[in-house]
């Protein structure tokens, strides 16, 4: 864990990490680490701003045919960052900002909020795997289902 603190120190502020792991739920288990680029730069006295990217393989489940799947994350992360004090007073409605205090800002909330950005909604083996008919989702919606659901 990484604390900065936002208020003070010069900008920009430049890191080059990788983390052997993660606190995202929803994501597969990390292969090697997860390499993140991010510069931190101060707009003005309370607005400041995040970009560069992050890079790693995942391996993950099908979510069509349950194998084992490699996923590769390569994204850009561009958010401005304010502090959570603002955060019911702002009504820019910017869904690109990342809220914290920037006293005790905490690096790895912000690369697990991007990171759950980038990774894909959807995980599948390969680009046509969720066209194929997959004999799990034909049984459950096999008509007579139903119809055996209700007599029993
Ligand atoms: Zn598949």
């Amino acid at each position: 864990m990484k604390i900065l603190n936002l208020n003070e120190g010069s900008f920009p502020i430049e890191m080059d990490l990788n983390l052997n792991s993660i606190d995202v739920p929803d994501v597969g288990s990390l292969k090697d680490t997860l390499d993140i680029k991010l510069k931190i730069s101060k707009l003005s006295l309370n607005l400041l701003k995040c970009d560069g990217y992050i890079s790693a393989k995942f391996i993950d489940t099908c979510q069509n045919c349950l194998k084992d799947t490699e996923v590769l994350i390569d994204g850009s992360v561009d958010v401005t960052i304010k502090d959570i004090k603002e955060l019911h007073a702002d009504s820019s409605e910017q869904d690109q900002t990342h809220y914290q205090d920037l006293e005790y800002f905490n690096i790895d909330n912000l690369i697990e909020e991007e990171l759950a950005l980038i990774y894909p909604d959807i995980v599948k083996c390969d680009r046509k795997c969720l066209e194929k008919k997959d004999p799990l989702i034909e049984k459950k919606n096999l008509p007579f289902k139903k119809i055996r659901d209700l007599i029993d």
